[in-house]
């Protein structure tokens, strides 16, 4: 590994970019992870010599080798963040420093070697001022980082690999809710978890994500847009969705939401809410939350609204839940205020229309 140091990036111009028409063209309308940028950021690593040859080229297909260990082992860790337009013309990214500390979490238990922080800031940088005309004009849309790092190392054998491949991809996005907030209908799966105490539930790693398929078509088969995940040891408090964290409201305003144990991603826009709620005098609470005191507390009214939140959506609020002990709403099953409130604020901070007492606009 190589201390904190910064690494030169070697500069390697596409030299077939998009036309500007045609890319004009790309962002009117981009969807979500379709549409990529005419760069991409590799640096490569091996034991004993640490991350070298940073490198900004060309985005391209990556040459691999069919023993490569991650195509079997599936050693493989990866973020997600965006980059946009700021009122003054500016670019920002939200807390990515979050991102890199959380990156080397999850390459921690993946048994991968640790990125220096600099190097990940760095990479993230390189990439959206070489690609910044990617950047959706929009002010809801944004450019979609994508950091991520694999096992490149040729052998089959079940051990950690001595290479890696660390990669930056960016993709422009659209505004994640064009028609509307709407809220979401969950599913909460008697047959899927997503992570058992002990497991990787708490690393962004590829296999967490497969996993979630199925139980994510079953959530569809019922009509629902997304699963809950209940715990693995005895099916009964909530965990997370599938890319997002969640909140419960309370009457008296309280928040609720589960904690930190390993089984759940610890999310950066969960991380943004309790702060803020905090510093608003707003009681934080986390604590496991079993289906059934949801349940209990949307008819009787304790629980007033329930949000997952996340990157991609910032905060969607929820609407109802179904699961094989019965459906409910919650409260009426529309937007609640105090999820719309939080909404608003986290989103004004990030678009730089606000005071950011945290210092997390970068
Ligand atoms: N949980 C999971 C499983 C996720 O994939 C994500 C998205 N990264 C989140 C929660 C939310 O994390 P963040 O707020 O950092 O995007």
């Amino acid at each position: 590994m190589s201390g904190g140091d910064n690494l030169d990036f070697e500069i390697r111009p596409n030299q077939a970019p998009v036309s500007d028409a045609d890319r004009a063209a790309l962002l009117v309308n981009p969807g979500f992870g379709r549409i990529f940028t005419d760069h991409m950021v590799t640096v490569r690593y091996a034991d004993g010599k640490g991350w070298y040859e940073p490198l900004v080229a060309a985005r391209a297909p990556i040459p691999m080798d069919p023993a490569s260990a991650v195509l079997h082992y599936a050693q493989e860790i990866f973020e997600g963040l965006k980059a946009y337009t700021l009122p003054d013309g500016g670019v920002a990214m939200f807390r990515p420093d979050a991102n890199a500390a959380r990156f080397n979490q999850s390459a921690q238990r993946m048994a991968m070697p640790a990125l220096p922080v600099e190097t990940f800031l760095q990479s993230l940088h390189e990439i959206i001022s070489i690609d910044r005309t990617w950047i959706p004009e929009d002010p809801e849309g944004s450019l979609y980082l994508r950091p991520f790092a694999y096992a490149s190392e040729v052998f089959l054998g079940v051990r950690p690999a001595t290479e890696y491949l660390y990669l930056v991809i960016a993709s422009p996005v659209g505004p994640y809710f064009s028609g509307g907030i709407k809220p979401v209908t969950l599913w909460a799966s008697p047959d899927f978890t997503r992570a058992a105490p002990g497991g990787t539930g708490a690393a962004k790693c590829g296999g967490n994500y497969a996993a979630g398929l199925s139980a994510q078509a079953e959530a569809a088969e019922h009509g629902c847009d997304q699963v809950i995940y209940l715990d693995a040891v005895e099916r009964k408090y909530i965990d997370e969705l599938g890319g997002m964290n969640v909140f419960l409201v309370l009457d008296d305003g309280t928040l609720v939401t589960p904690p930190l144990t390993g089984t759940i991603l610890p999310g950066i826009t969960r991380d943004s809410v309790i702060k803020l709620a905090q510093r608003a005098g707003r009681r934080v609470e986390e604590r496991p939350i079993s289906l059934d005191e949801w349940r209990e507390g949307a008819t009787s009214g304790r629980v007033r609204e329930a949000f997952a939140c996340g990157t991609a959506a910032v905060i969607t609020p929820i609407g109802a839940i179904k699961s094989e002990s019965g459906d409910f709403t919650v409260a009426d099953g529309g937007s609640g205020e105090i999820t719309m409130a939080i909404r608003q604020e986290l989103v004004d901070i990030q678009r730089g229309r606000a005071e950011d007492p945290f210092g997390w606009v970068h």
